[in-house]
């Protein structure tokens, strides 16, 4: 960038080495968006001078050789097209040649118009050698690029610094002279050149994709700057799609113009989706699309998912995806409608109504808009997947190429909805996959697998803290079987419900709600109240003795009994449970609906527990 600097500020009545013996030896001409450059390859009584110039500007270019090499150093005199702002200068230099050996470069269709100068020179045909000139050490290789814009045209690739002349192809219109474009915002200068001298994007694309293949180090045009490497891609990026020359001698609103503006658009829209991968950005993309042809404020989408739930992305909600129970009226009626109806009732593919702006996180909502609707069929011709809702600063006329373009869109904003949609609904089921391990769906409580892992940490506090006391009571319903065989599963299930809510109710915060499986439950209990974890037990079974229930059930009583034990510091899980087990068996072998407290741990005597009392 310095070295570019530093170009920009140096002596332009000077030559300027570009390139290692690559020199510009051009002239700046004032207040000309047009500057034509001429470039000099030094080569000792090889060198090359390339596009020489007119007769506005040849004087100066040849006094800028000089001071490079003396005039008789050049043999080659490279034309890559017959325009006369680069080869007028040719009658002076034929006067000026005193060697033998010198030659016009060219191709032959630019030959049948240069003859016409008269020239003693001889012509140098760039088909007829194979499309390569070796200089002594030094190889220039042409590349034809025919229409581009003169039918002959063609460009020269030096191998040895990678310098493209590209002639007319990459040439710009630029206010004030720049030696070198800076950024890529010098685009903006070679698009309208493009546009008026290039005859078509088939033509210019065909150039690009063939530019494309060379190793380019720098490219060297015409007109305009002078293009260094880290732009050469991009540029060939924005060329190969440029609508140009023929595309826009279309008057306003024939075909051809149509199809060029819906082809950008369609373009941009599938650039979108490729080079964005936040769905918020692709949204802030598709708008400023969408503004080229309407007034529209904001963008929103409605996505129905497999399992017929509804996805609204919105800007109030930054487009996260929020699953909605049902979408407004006129998007549920539209995600109703299949293809084939909607294009025999409808001659658009929207509809214009009124909508509501939705609430978020920016305001309340609750002002409206007129919006357009457009549902976003899938390509397999089924019902709309999705809706997208276009929301208007102010009511328009949407004609007839406003119509087309929508439709045209409808399907790639389809693709882009619909992958969201799929993206939340794997993010969503993660979610509630994470959740179920974690909470048992029918009760609500807490699983088995997770308990395995909290009540580690519990643990590891009371090892090193003994006053921070760990006890369980494990529950298990009884003659649960018969509530099953007498009043059916389902019943049975609600039995299960109502106790997991007492175990739910009674349990404090730091407290553990389990249902271990079946009709089997753990509450976990920490610090003091563990050491009377007991009593605890005795209040649920109370508790789940007076559950009034109603319905089939009513009138009946259900009983839980329990066994309640205290952790000794450092017994392991298995061990502790299996110590509340036994006391649980013996409970329900004293005839249920009673807790029992189990002996402390042989290995830990409890006498440690119970003194902290
Ligand atoms: P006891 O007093 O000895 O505990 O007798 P019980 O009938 O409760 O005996 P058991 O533990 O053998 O019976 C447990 C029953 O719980 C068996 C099984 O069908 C039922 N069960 C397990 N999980 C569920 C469930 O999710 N829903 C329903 N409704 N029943 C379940
Ligand atoms: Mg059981
Ligand atoms: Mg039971």
């Amino acid at each position: 960038m310095d070295a570019a600097n530093d170009i920009q500020t140096s002596d332009m009545y000077r030559p300027v080495e570009v390139a290692h013996r690559v020199w510009w030896v051009g002239h700046h001409q004032e207040n000309d968006v047009f500057q034509c450059h001429v470039y000099l390859i030094e080569h000792g009584d090889q060198s090359v001078l390339i596009d020489p110039g007119s007769e506005l500007t040849f004087e100066t270019t040849r006094q800028k050789i000089e001071e490079v090499t003396p005039f008789d150093n050049i043999r080659w005199f490279l034309c890559h097209h017959q325009d006369p702002d680069i080869t007028a200068a040719l009658p002076h230099i034929d006067r000026l040649v005193t060697r033998d050996d010198a030659a016009v470069i060219s191709h032959w269709r630019a030959a049948a118009l240069l003859k016409h100068y008269g020239l003693n020179l001889p012509f140098w045909l760039v088909e007829k050698h194979n499309w390569h000139l070796d200089l002594g050490g030094r190889v220039l290789d042409f590349y034809f690029t025919p229409y581009a814009h003169f039918p002959g045209a063609f460009v020269t690739h030096d191998r040895d610094t990678g310098v493209l002349f590209s002639s007319d192809i990459f040439g710009g219109f630029t206010e004030g002279f720049q030696l070198y474009a800076q950024d890529e915002s010098y685009f903006e200068a070679l698009r309208p050149f493009h546009e008026h001298y290039m005859p078509s994007r088939e033509i210019l694309t065909h150039v690009m994709t063939k530019m494309e293949q060379l190793p380019i180090t720098m490219i060297c045009p015409q007109h305009g700057s002078i293009i260094p490497g880290h732009l050469v891609q991009f540029m060939i990026d924005q060329l190969k799609t440029l609508d140009c020359g023929l595309y826009l001698l279309a008057e306003d609103n024939t075909d051809i113009q149509k199809l060029s503006r819906l082809n950008r658009m369609l373009r941009d829209i599938t650039q979108t989706m490729v080079v964005y991968r936040d769905f918020r950005d692709i949204a802030g993309a598709l708008l400023d699309i969408a503004r080229r042809v309407l007034p529209v404020e904001a963008l929103e989408f409605y996505s129905a998912t497999e399992e017929d739930r509804v996805i609204h992305f919105a800007p109030e909600t930054r487009y996260r995806g929020v699953m909605v129970e049902t979408p407004p009226g006129q998007v549920g009626r539209l995600m109703e409608v299949d293809v084939k109806t909607w294009h025999e009732e409808t001659d658009q593919p929207f509809t214009k109504e009124v909508c509501p702006v939705p609430e978020g996180d920016d305001g309340p909502g609750g002002e409206e808009r007129i919006c357009l609707l457009v549902p976003l069929f899938t390509p397999d011709e089924g019902k709309a997947q999705a809706v997208a809702i276009l929301r208007l600063e102010n009511d328009v006329e949407a004609g007839d190429d406003v119509s087309e373009v929508i439709d045209q869109m409808s399907v790639p904003l389809q693709v882009a909805v619909e992958r969201e949609s799929i993206y939340r609904t794997l993010d969503l089921e993660r979610q509630q996959f994470y959740e179920r391990s974690i909470r048992d769906p029918l009760t609500g409580l807490f699983t088995r697998l997770y308990m395995q892992d909290s009540v580690q940490r519990l643990f590891g506090i009371h090892d090193r803290d003994p006053n921070a006391a760990v006890g369980v009571a494990l529950f298990d319903i009884d003659y649960f079987k018969s509530i099953n065989d007498t009043y059916g599963h389902n019943e049975g299930d609600e039995v299960l419900k109502r106790v997991a809510r007492v175990l739910m109710d009674s349990a404090r915060s730091g407290d553990l709600a389990v249902r271990l499986g079946g009709e089997e439950f753990a509450v976990f209990v920490v610090g003091q109240s563990a050491l009377r974890i007991d009593e605890a037990a005795d209040r649920i079974r109370r508790q789940v003795a007076a559950i009034g229930f109603e319905g089939a059930l009513a009138g009946r009583g259900i009983t839980v009994s329990a066994g309640a034990a205290v952790r000794a510091p450092g017994e392991g899980l298995s061990d502790f449970i299996q110590r509340a087990d036994e006391a649980l068996y013996e409970a329900k072998s004293n005839g249920r609906n009673q807790v029992c407290r189990a002996e402390p741990a042989e290995d830990h005597p409890a006498g440690d527990a119970e003194g902290a009392e």
